[in-house]
């Protein structure tokens, strides 16, 4: 690693939050307001951006900004480069940067050029998509952890072993919350059932904290079914595990309400 500062500029790697832009952190609304370079993920809430400065540069390099996803090379050279230019860069991510964010590589490229680089958390979807529903993600009876898991892998690699997953969320009494599940979800409920059973609740988050936000519930047995049966697609969170006892008890069922979920709130 090089220990050599070649920049006077640095970059922030800033988690923006699942979508709602009140759950920014102070932090994060510090970052963006003095930042000089924007470099915005997809699933970034544009209201974020209304704490930017009128004269930053927003860059935005997600599907959104161009015909298909900006290749991760590319990002990390326009970072890069405007570090080197004295820029104060922001990377906006959805969520947290170290979740399933790939700040991870980022920071270790940062590392290696040179560059001074912070991360600055955001609240990740999976946190707050079974928050939304009022479930909480460990609960004393329930639930002695959570294990946030993707379903999507890198090219080439074979991915999670999802049926040595369920026996070990079964004996150690774990929450699972499933990112990028929704492609591969037959895949995921037949490993998955090797190891739980088909009547372990399950829930579909679609949107998380947007006024756009929907969601199903059901069980291990049926999440093909409950997913198509109500059409959610991506960005969504599959939660399994026993936390969601009393919201499965009551049956499949979607809302459209944003933020107010059909269950009742906590006073
Ligand atoms: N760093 C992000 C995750 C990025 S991976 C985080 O911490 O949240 C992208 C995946 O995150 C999506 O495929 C989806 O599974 C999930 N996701 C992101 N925003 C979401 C939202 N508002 N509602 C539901 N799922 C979301």
């Amino acid at each position: 690693m090089s220990t050599t500062t070649q920049a006077s500029g640095s970059v922030v790697l800033v988690g923006a939050g699942p979508g709602d832009p009140d759950l920014l952190t102070l932090k994060a609304v510090k970052a963006i307001a003095s930042a000089t370079v924007l470099l915005v993920d997809d699933l970034v809430n544009d209201a974020v951006l209304a704490h930017a400065s009128p004269n930053a540069r927003v860059v935005h390099v997600g599907k959104r900004g161009g015909c298909a996803s900006t290749p991760q090379a590319f990002i990390e050279k326009l970072m890069i480069q405007a570090a080197r230019e004295g820029q104060r860069v922001v990377r906006l991510k959805g969520g947290d940067p170290f979740v399933f964010g790939r700040g991870g590589e980022e920071v270790e490229h940062l590392h290696r050029e040179g560059i001074a680089v912070e991360v600055i958390n955001g609240i990740t979807s999976g946190l707050a998509a079974v928050t939304s529903l009022n479930v909480p993600l460990t609960h004393r009876d329930h639930a002695h952890g959570v294990v946030f898991v993707t379903g999507h892998a890198k090219p080439g690699d074979p991915g999670t072993d999802w049926a040595a997953l369920a026996q070990c969320a079964h004996q150690a009494r774990l929450t699972l919350v499933i990112y990028m599940g929704v492609s591969s979800a037959t895949r995921i409920e037949a490993g998955l059932l090797a190891g739980l059973p088909p009547d372990t609740p399950v829930a579909i988050v679609q949107h998380a904290t947007l006024p756009e936000q929907r969601h199903a519930s059901g069980t291990l047995g049926t999440l093909t079914a409950t997913l198509g049966a109500h059409r959610l697609g991506s960005p969504s969170i599959i939660v399994v595990g026993d936390v969601l006892r009393g919201l499965a008890s009551v049956g499949l069922r979607t809302t459209a309400a944003g933020g107010s979920s059909a269950w009742p709130l906590v006073a």
